[in-house]
C-alpha cells in the first residue's frame, strides 16, 4: 500500500476550498494568524482519497467483518443501535465542562451517569461505583490506591499484593505502581490457585488479593468464599478483576463472594467497541466501608431530586480522569444494559458459557487441553510444539478468522485462548471448529503450510524482531 502522500500529483485537486477559505480569513482577528506557505497536504482527487481510505478500512479485521475469538477480550458484537443512540446531538453536543461543574444542559448526562453507577453497583453487589477510570488497568490502579488509603487509615503495615500466576499482567503492574511488592501463587493441575500455598503466603503484611473470577484459564473457583475469609482474617482486601464478568453477569455478584473492590471492563462485557487499545471504561465499585475513598467528582442526587457532581470528598484518592471518564463508552454500555435488562444479561452469560464449552468439547480430541472439564466463557488449549500457537494464529488469519489470544496465560505453553462470546451463531462456531481441526491435522502432516501462513493477506509473515526494532510502516507490496 502506498501512503496517500505517495499518490500525490502536483495541482491535482479534490474539493476546491480556496474560495471558502478566503471568506473565512476575514473572520481572523489578526493577519499574523494567516499561514504564509501552503499546507503540505497530499494533492489527490476526491475519488482517489475515497479509494485510499476505503481500501485501508478493508484491510482491518473487526468484529463487524470477521469472527474474533480473542480470549479475555470479549469481542462481542457491538449493536449499532448503541452508536445511534450515543450519537444523538443532545450527547455529542455536550460541553466538556460536565467534568468541572454541574450545569443545566448536563442534567440528562448526569442522570445517565447516576443511573449507570446504580446499575453497576447492583450487577457487582457493591455499595457504590465510580465510572471515571478509562480502562480495566486504570480501574485496577484506582483500586490499589484505595487499598493503600484504607490500610494507611488503619495504620496497618502492609507491603504485598497477592496475585495468582495465571493473572493478567496489569494486576501485578497496578500493585507495583501503588508501591506494593507482588507475591505470586501458583496454579494447581485443576486450573485453580493452590490454596495451601495461598494460606502459607497470606500474612499480616498482605494488603490485598487480586483475583480474576472465572480466572484466565476459564475456571470458576468454587472455594472463593473460603479464600475471601482467609484474606479477611489477615485484614487483606479482596480485589475482583472483572474482565471475565461476561461469564457470570446477572448470575453471581462479586460482592456476595466477599470481594471489596471490583472493576468492570465496559468495553469487553457491555458491548462497546474496542480494539487496538481503546477507547474503554473501567468503572470501579467498592463496599460501603471503602466508598469514601472513591475518586471524585461523584455523581450524586441533590435535594430536589436533580443530579450534581460532588467534589467534597476529603478522603478520596482524588481525581483520576479529566472531565468525567470516557462518557461515550459509559453511555453505550448504559444503553446496552437498559436494552438487555436483568434477564437479558443473564441469558448473554449463559450463552457465552455454552458457546465456549461447545468449542472446547469439539476440539478436545485435536489439541492438548491442560485443564479439561467444564470451562466458563473461554477455554485454553496448548498447541504444544514451540512456535505452533503463532503458526495456527496466522493460518486462521488466512481463513478470515481473527486469531485467539496466543501465549497468554503465561502458565500454558503455546497457549491458544478462545472466547467465542454469546453473539456468534452455531454455523460460525462450527466453521471455526472445522478450521481448527484442519490446523491440527496440518501440524502433523504439513507443518510447513502453517509456517508459511498467511499467504492471502496484504502482509505475509514478518520478521517480528526486525518489525519491533526497525519498524517500517511505509511498506510496499
Ligand atoms: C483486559 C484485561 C485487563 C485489563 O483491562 P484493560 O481494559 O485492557 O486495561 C485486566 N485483566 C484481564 C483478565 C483482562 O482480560
Amino acid at each position: 500500500m502506498k501512503l496517500i502522500f505517495q499518490k500525490s500529483v502536483k495541482s491535482r485537486k479534490g474539493v476546491d476550498i480556496t474560495g471558502a477559505l478566503q471568506g473565512g480569513t476575514e473572520k481572523l482577528p489578526e493577519a499574523k494568524y494567516l499561514r504564509h506557505s501552503p499546507a503540505e497536504l497530499p494533492e489527490v482527487s476526491e475519488l482517489e482519497a475515497v479509494r485510499h481510505y476505503v481500501g485501508l478500512s478493508r484491510q482491518n479485521f473487526s468484529v463487524d467483518t470477521n469472527f474474533y475469538p480473542l480470549g479475555s477480550c470479549t469481542m462481542k458484537y457491538n449493536p449499532k443501535i448503541l452508536e445511534k443512540a450515543a450519537s444523538a446531538d443532545a450527547f455529542t453536543g455536550l460541553h466538556p465542562i460536565l467534568g468541572f461543574y454541574s450545569c443545566e444542559s448536563c442534567a440528562g448526562a448526569l442522570e445517565v451517569l447516576y443511573r449507570m453507577q446504580e446499575f453497576l453497583s447492583e450487577i457487582t453487589g457493591m455499595h457504590s461505583t465510580s465510572l471515571q477510570p478509562m480502562a480495566g488497568a486504570h480501574g485496577e490502579l484506582a483500586g490499589m490506591l484505595m487499598v493503600r488509603k484504607y490500610h494507611r487509615k488503619k495504620r496497618n503495615n502492609k507491603k504485598f499484593i497477592i496475585v495468582p500466576d495465571e493473572s493478567h499482567g496489569t494486576n501485578p503492574a497496578s500493585a507495583a505502581m501503588a508501591g506494593y511488592g507482588v507475591v505470586t501463587i501458583p496454579t494447581g493441575p485443576d486450573g485453580l490457585l493452590d490454596i495451601d500455598i495461598l494460606r502459607e503466603k497470606l500474612s499480616g503484611e498482605t494488603a490485598a488479593v487480586i483475583l480474576t473470577c472465572p480466572n484466565t484459564v476459564g475456571k470458576f473457583d468454587p472455594r472463593i468464599k473460603q479464600i475471601s475469609s482467609l484474606a479477611r482474617s489477615r485484614d487483606a482486601l479482596m480485589y475482583y478483576d472483572g474482565a471475565n464478568m461476561n461469564a457470570i453477569m446477572g448470575k453471581v455478584r462479586p460482592g456476595d463472594l466477599g470481594f471489596d473492590i471490583v472493576h468492570l471492563n465496559l468495553h469487553k462485557t457491555f458491548a462497546t467497541p474496542h480494539g487496538g487499545g481503546g477507547p474503554g471504561a473501567g468503572p470501579v465499585g467498592v463496599t460501603k466501608e471503602l466508598s469514601e475513598y472513591l475518586p471524585y467528582p461523584r455523581v450524586v442526587k441533590d435535594e430536589d431530586d436533580g443530579f450534581a457532581l460532588s467534589f467534597d470528598r476529603k478522603k478520596s484518592i482524588g481525581r483520576i480522569a479529566p472531565f468525567y471518564g470516557n462518557f461515550s463508552v459509559i453511555l453505550k454500555a448504559f444503553i446496552y444494559i437498559v436494552l438487555l435488562g436483568k434477564e437479558g444479561l443473564k441469558d448473554a452469560s449463559e450463552k457465552a458459557v455454552l458457546n465456549a464449552n461447545y468449542i472446547m468439547k469439539n476440539l478436545n480430541a485435536s489439541f492438548n487441553n491442560p485443564y479439561p472439564g467444564h470451562c466458563m466463557h473461554e477455554c485454553v488449549f496448548s498447541a504444544s510444539e514451540p512456535g505452533m500457537a503463532m503458526n495456527i494464529a496466522k493460518y486462521l488469519i488466512d481463513n478470515n478468522i481473527h486469531p485467539p489470544t496466543v501465549y497468554f496465560p503465561l502458565i500454558v505453553k503455546e497457549a491458544l485462548m478462545i472466547e467465542p462470546t454469546e453473539t456468534e451463531s452455531l454455523q460460525t462456531l462450527d466453521n471455526f471448529i472445522d478450521l481448527m481441526r484442519k490446523a491440527s491435522e496440518l501440524m502433523k502432516k504439513d507443518p510447513q503450510r502453517l509456517q508459511d501462513s498467511p499467504v492471502s493477506m496484504p502482509v505475509g509473515r514478518l520478521d517480528e524482531v526486525s518489525a519491533a526494532r526497525q519498524p517500517d510502516v511505509n511498506f510496499t507490496s
